[in-house]
């Protein structure tokens, strides 16, 4: 299948990496949300990082606690590997999902609404991945050139994505992306 767009709400260990807690994947026939319980106990967290816990229910709506699915890396990776690129929004996020997955695409710009119609299991909350994924996965379907480059309409503004090609011609851009084969 040639692209998923994949989105995810997080917390962070104490080494300042992702600990995933709602993954959204979605690309031609998937159309995927996991929950994923807590790897450990919150009192595992030092000091800081309960205090980003804290900020990030805040930020997305959802709890150290939340999900019902036992967490595992190897499922992102059986999730993201059917795809020929994946893309997610946001630098950080990118280069996370980067290993699970040889080809991962940064749509760079402003933010995205995060609202649509496809429902979450956890109903209504702020920044869901799902809603998040489904928003892009549509831009992108409904915005392939044939020039391999993306223009997406968010509003009156751009949100433009650009392939491996034409990043090795944009040498001075420091996010590169695999040239898909
Ligand atoms: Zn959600």
């Amino acid at each position: 299948m040639a692209f998923a767009v994949v989105e995810f709400q997080a917390f962070k260990d104490n080494y300042n990496r992702f600990i995933i807690k709602e993954l959204a994947v979605v690309g031609g026939s998937l159309n995927c949300q996991v929950l994923f319980r807590p790897p450990y106990s919150i009192t595992q967290l030092n000091d800081k990082m309960r205090r980003t816990a804290r900020w990030l229910t805040r930020h997305h709506g959802l709890h150290w606690d939340d999900g019902s699915i036992t967490y595992n890396e190897s499922l992102i990776s059986a999730l993201c590997i059917p795809f020929k690129i994946i893309y997610t929004k946001g630098r950080e996020k990118a280069e996370f999902l980067r290993e699970f997955h040889p080809n991962v695409c940064e749509i760079a710009g402003p933010s995205i609404s995060y609202h649509s119609d496809v429902e979450c299991i956890l109903g209504d909350h702020e920044r869901c991945a799902v809603s998040a994924a489904h928003t892009l996965n549509h831009y992108l379907s409904s915005s392939l050139h044939e020039s391999g480059q993306y223009e997406l309409e968010d509003g009156e503004r751009l949100v433009t994505v650009v392939p491996g090609a034409e990043r090795t011609r944009r040498s001075s851009n420091r996010q590169v992306c695999n040239e898909i084969q």
